[in-house]
């Protein structure tokens, strides 16, 4: 069949990635312009679609990057010639990490998540019948949860997977954030070292990893748009607002002791803290956090990743 110009949720992931990659990995962004229209195309074809030379064609897809960018960067850089899908996949990286994954793997990967309290794997997505089907009991069909928790853990009987957002206010917890420290502690060497995040002018920011650290605590500053999607990612993808605050392990004579401190507006914060222990979406706390943090080999930091890998 000819294949209709509008863009799938499969290429919309796949751009917003490599616009991400451009913008904060230092990517090339012609070459990867190159390497998604070519990717693109291939997948069309596999598909059994005819399509032309126009379909997702350089120019395409640069132009695509470019009104992606202007509202993924809240308007600081891009084209302002967005379409209705740019805001949409935007959404559904930031809010619903799990979907996302699913269309930028084309539907391969199972809609099945880690429960973010027991790190159990026996999760399921949880249905719920509407409230015709509920008045109708003959009817077997049920909808996908649209609110409130999506998952249930059958390990601990958690449910999980509400959208990161405060229900008091309606407000997305990652925008609620205005600074976040990140601390460990060992006591056989007696080491501590903070690692403060903060959102800062675009002049001041750094890049990834080049933040030099001081004595034991070093501050890392963020371009707002690079704030934006370090917040975010930690609530859609580390799942935070889910997290029990305290972890712990059984006392050993070297403690490790770690503390993620979530300052919000108005004063208010939440701490997160475990000693001898991590919750189970640490890995993905650290793949968030280690691009920032220049940390040396026998660092407690590096220390603590490894502990985390091998929960
Ligand atoms: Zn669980």
């Amino acid at each position: 069949m000819v294949r209709k110009n509008l863009w799938d949720r499969h290429e919309q992931a796949v751009l917003l990635v490599a616009l991400q990659e451009v913008l904060y990995n230092n990517c090339d962004r012609e070459k990867m312009i190159v390497d998604i229209s070519r990717q693109l195309r291939q997948r069309a074809i596999a598909n059994g679609d005819k399509i032309d030379d126009k379909f997702r064609n350089e120019t395409g897809i640069r132009l695509q990057m470019l009104s992606l960018e202007h509202i993924f960067t809240n308007g600081k850089s891009g084209i302002n010639k967005p379409n209705k899908w740019n805001s949409e996949i935007i959404h559904i990286y930031r809010d619903d990490w799990p979907y996302f994954q699913y269309v930028l793997h084309d539907g391969t990967t199972p809609l099945v998540e880690p429960c973010p309290r027991c790190g159990g794997t026996h999760t399921a997505p949880i249905h719920q019948e509407t409230k015709e089907q509920g008045k109708n009991k003959k009817s077997s069909v049920s909808m996908p949860a649209l609110q409130g928790p999506r998952y249930h853990c059958y390990d601990c009987h958690y449910d999980f997977g509400s959208a990161p957002v405060d229900p008091a206010t309606g407000k997305a917890y990652a925008d609620m954030v205005t600074e976040m420290t990140y601390t460990i502690e060992t006591n056989d060497e007696d080491t501590s070292q903070t690692y403060t995040f903060r959102k800062a002018p675009a002049h001041i920011a750094t890049q990834p990893g080049t933040t030099l650290a001081e004595a034991n605590a070093t501050t890392i500053p963020l371009t707002p748009a690079q704030w934006q999607t370090l917040t975010h990612t930690l609530y859609s993808k580390v799942r935070l607002h889910e997290w029990n605050q305290t972890t712990l392990g059984s006392p050993g004579q070297n403690d490790v002791t770690w503390a993620l401190k979530i300052m919000q507006n108005k004063g208010k914060y939440v701490v997160y803290r475990g000693t001898n222990a991590f919750p189970s979406l640490w890995k993905d706390l650290m793949q968030v956090l280690m691009p920032w943090m220049r940390m040396k080999k026998d660092e407690p930091g590096e220390k603590l990743v490894a502990e985390g890998e091998r929960k």
